[in-house]
């Protein structure tokens, strides 16, 4: 069966990744886009999820592409029209909320996919399958990033709920929190607010795994020249050490990964299985991992931040 989706928010993300994914994907056909302002071309354009459920009944999947604000809306909305829901990581601007969706999906037995691309990267994969039955002994997450490159002109990251640093950096927890074979919480975070945002700009973050093993977070968005994207798993047997955010990876400094970024088509794959089996994916681990650094988190008022 193919699948007829509509996008909802075309931003940056909708453009660059939903699009061509849905369109070399044969499960799925782009049918229609939902937006305040954008236009898609070549397709139905509404500016309310209203307008689409009403003109457009044949269409019974969407992909929610807006910001985490303002998600939980359109999904609740979306998953009471019963249709079958894929948010954009984060799944949500705060963790009740998606557990929410998750009991409003089960009573109406839609699918809903809380998607974390960065999953499907092409070294997560061996990296869980290399780690498994290894003593770690010490990991360590650099994810550092210029945000004027590669957010300019988004307000919403900013404002509450938007995550700061950790919308790219929740990336990278996804991908560690996927890999390790045991679970990691926060013991202590620091939280760097520049003087006019209400999102962190760069955080220092410690965890633990549950046997006791450290891991040290470095999070920052002000770097300039070339970015980090970094994960390394100290272990008894070497050391892995996956680059370019899960693009490579590297056994004691030799590379045994090196491929293609996949990462949407993996998404919509994925999707399209859950959708033949009626299942829901909803992992809101990386998600809580954040919530936690900032409940836990020490604040400090670093200097504001001008695009
Ligand atoms: P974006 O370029 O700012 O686009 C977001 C879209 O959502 C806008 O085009 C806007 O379209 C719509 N929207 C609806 N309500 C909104 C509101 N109240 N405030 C602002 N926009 C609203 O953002 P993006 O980069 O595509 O990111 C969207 C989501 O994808 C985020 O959760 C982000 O973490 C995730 N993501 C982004 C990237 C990336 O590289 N940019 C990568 C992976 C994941 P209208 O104004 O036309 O309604």
């Amino acid at each position: 069966m193919v699948h007829k989706i509509a996008i909802v928010g075309f931003g940056k993300i909708a453009r660059d990744q939903h699009v061509p994914s849905i369109a070399e994907n044969p499960d799925f056909t782009f049918a229609a886009a939902v937006s305040r302002n954008a236009r898609a071309e070549g397709v139905d354009n509404f500016a309310t999820l209203e307008e689409l459920f009403e003109s457009r009944p044949d269409i019974g999947v969407v992909a929610l592409c807006t910001p985490p604000q303002v998600r939980f809306e359109y999904a609740k909305k979306a998953i009471a029209a019963g249709k079958h829901v894929l948010l954009e990581k984060p799944p949500g601007a705060t963790l009740s909320e998606v557990a929410t969706l998750e009991a409003m999906a089960r009573e109406k037995s839609v699918v809903l996919f809380a998607t974390w691309h960065s999953r499907y990267a092409p070294a997560v994969e061996p990296a869980r399958d290399w780690l498994k039955g290894k003593a770690i002994t010490g990991v360590e997450i650099v994810w550092r990033e210029d945000v004027k490159h590669w957010h300019p002109g988004q307000k919403w990251i900013w404002e509450a709920g938007g995550l700061g640093v950790f919308d790219p950096g929740i990336n990278g927890l996804s991908i560690l929190t996927a890999i390790l074979p045991e679970p990691i919480h926060v013991t202590r975070a620091n939280l760097e607010f520049p003087a006019n945002c209400q999102t962190p700009i760069a955080a220092q973050v410690d965890f633990v795994t549950a046997s006791g093993v450290a891991v040290k977070g470095d999070f920052d968005w002000r770097q300039e020249g070339p970015q980090s994207w970094d994960i390394t798993v100290v272990t008894d047997a070497g050391t892995l050490a996956i680059s370019e955010g899960g693009a490579k990876m590297a056994i004691d400094g030799e590379r045994v990964v090196d491929g293609e970024d996949r990462e949407y088509p993996g998404i919509y794959a994925h999707f399209a299985q859950l959708l033949a089996s009626g299942e829901s994916d909803v992992d809101v681990t990386p998600l809580r991992q954040v919530a936690d650094a900032m409940m836990l988190g020490r604040r400090e008022t670093v200097a504001a931040f001008h695009e």
